[in-house]
């Protein structure tokens, strides 16, 4: 039996004893006011850090912090050269540490190295160079066609935003948020999920090596019912970006539509990953794994709901089962490694709860639904699949978030896209067929922001991603992140002289 260890005095690189925020370019200390919370690492089950939770007052420092460079900072009021400069500085050093945030990263979130110094971390500095890019490419509009008026829209900073994130791609999603709320000129306080402190702390702290003025990014760090609630019910907010459960955004946007903020919403779902019979069925196989199982299985985006067309079904679930039972499940340090720890225990114990719920609704465990005996210790599972017996089942319509995937049939394309579109969300869905106009039927009928044929997992910076239903509201893109960062601003001047009206003459 594997057992993996964690020794804070051998650790690659250092880990702070307490995480604290860090507000108006400086970590505040870490005394003993306010809670005191665990960072844990999932492979190991230690304690590797606390985490000091920001209280109310503590929020509205950093919001104040955010809203002064806003309002009175050079920030929102330098060229966008300058501006893109700094950006570039950000990629840089964050570049020059990407192995110490991926390290944190797999550390604290347990999501294999391969990923996070491969995948994220260099996304994560990506994500500063494409929005720089995109701000300093940002056009305007005029108008001419109501004489003799000139009309122009510009785009102006919208101000101070409250960004908030969750566990399962720390680093890759809270850069994103961060990179494009400040490129057009905003300033912000990002809050990370509680259970994953450590690596954005430290991508903070390195932001703020370059020159970038101080209160414009800003940290606070603590439970979402706390620190989060205290953040988006700021008055001093004037946006609100989420990425998160559908639960927790429906408080969010509730929240914010009381101080009528504009709110952005990343929510869950549950995807469905459609296999037919003119499909190049190896490629299928490989990308029907590849979309539930990498990141742990823990991602918005996960192909969960795999249909598959009667006639190949039974010889795809097994190959699919046979493939399952050979993946490497173990320490997310290890190179070999494709599947790791689930982020934190509650989390692992929910996962491993829709076995017995499957079961209930008549579905077949087909492989997995236990925690991984090789392991002392860590929040391993074994890599799970199960038929169900229709799609009205929970396994089917509730979000798991884990290496958990359930398979549904189906007799022909039209009743694949009802059983795909039979779902309260909307994130993506996938097809697999080598028949164009199969894919494009499937493609034109479900309703879901985007559609993945022939490939999973392929993130578009630059196109609109986003959940239709319950998957959430607005999109990020380059476009969209434009629009929702900032505030259009219409200034109408004649031409020429025109005749007006003289009241009272
Ligand atoms: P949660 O909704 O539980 O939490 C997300 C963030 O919101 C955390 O930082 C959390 O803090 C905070 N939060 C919780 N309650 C509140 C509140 N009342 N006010 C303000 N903030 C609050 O999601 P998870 O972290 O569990 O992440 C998993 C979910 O995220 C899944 O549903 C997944 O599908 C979704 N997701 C969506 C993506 C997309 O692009 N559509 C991408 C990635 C994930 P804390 O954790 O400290 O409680």
């Amino acid at each position: 039996m594997n057992h993996i260890t964690f020794d804070r005095s051998n650790a690659k690189f250092p880990i702070p004893e307490v995480v604290t925020s860090f507000i108006n370019g400086q970590s505040i200390v870490a005394d003993n006011h306010g809670e005191r919370l665990p960072a844990m690492c999932p492979s190991t089950e230690d304690t590797v850090s606390f985490l000091r939770e920001a209280d109310k007052a503590e929020v509205d420092a950093a919001v104040q912090a955010a809203r002064e460079a806003f309002d009175k900072g050079p920030w929102p009021r330098m060229s966008m050269d300058e501006r893109k400069r700094v950006m570039h500085q950000i990629r840089d050093v964050l570049l020059a540490n990407i192995d110490e945030v991926a390290y944190l990263e797999t550390l604290n979130a347990g999501i294999t190295h391969g990923h996070t110094r491969g995948f994220h971390g260099p996304r994560m500095a990506w994500n500063f160079e494409f929005f720089a890019e995109v701000a300093s490419q940002a056009a305007g509009e005029a108008y001419t066609q109501t004489k003799p008026y000139l009309s122009i829209v510009t785009r102006e900073p919208i101000g101070v935003g409250a960004l908030i994130g969750p566990w399962n791609a720390p680093i890759a999603l809270c850069t994103m948020k961060i990179a494009s709320c400040i490129a057009f000129g905003n300033t912000c306080v990002l809050k990370p999920s509680e259970f994953t402190p450590l690596s954005l702390r430290r991508v903070v702290e390195l932001i703020h090596k370059t020159d970038i003025p101080k209160g414009v990014v800003n940290l606070v760090n603590g439970r979402g019912q706390v620190t989060g609630d205290a953040l988006v019910s700021h008055p001093g907010v004037d946006v609100v970006s989420f990425t998160g459960g559908t639960t927790t955004g429906r408080a969010i946007a509730a929240r914010a539509g009381q101080n009528l903020k504009p709110v952005a919403l990343e929510l869950g779902g549950k995807s469905a990953n459609i296999v037919t019979a003119s499909a190049n069925l190896e490629r299928a196989l490989d990308g029907s794994l590849l979309a539930i199982y990498s990141n742990n299985g823990q991602q918005c985006l996960a192909g969960s709901r795999i249909l598959v067309e009667k006639k190949i079904a039974a010889e795809f679930i097994d190959k699919f089962v046979k493939r399952s039972q050979q993946i490497i499940v173990g320490d997310p340090f290890e190179a070999k490694t494709q599947i790791g720890p689930l982020a934190y225990e509650a989390h692992m114990k929910r996962v491993l709860s829709y076995v017995d719920i499957a079961k209930s609704d008549g579905a077949e465990l087909l492989t997995g639904g236990k925690r991984h005996t090789g392991f002392k210790k860590g929040y391993f599972i074994e890599p799970t699949a199960v038929l169900a017996k229709n799609n009205g089942a929970r396994v089917c319509q509730e979000e798991i978030f884990g290496p958990f995937a359930t398979f549904v049939t189906f007799e022909d394309i039209d009743e694949a896209i009802a059983i795909a579109n039979q779902s309260e969300f909307g994130l993506v869905g996938y097809v697999w067929s080598e028949h164009l106009p199969t894919v494009m039927k499937v493609s034109q009928a479900i309703r879901a922001g985007t559609i993945w044929v022939n490939t999973p997992l392929t993130r578009e910076l630059r196109a609109p991603f986003g959940g239709y239903k319950n998957s959430g509201i607005g999109r990020d893109s380059a476009h969209d992140c434009m629009t929702f960062f900032t505030e259009a601003k219409t200034t109408t001047i004649p031409l020429q002289d025109f005749p007006m009206a003289k009241w009272g003459a």
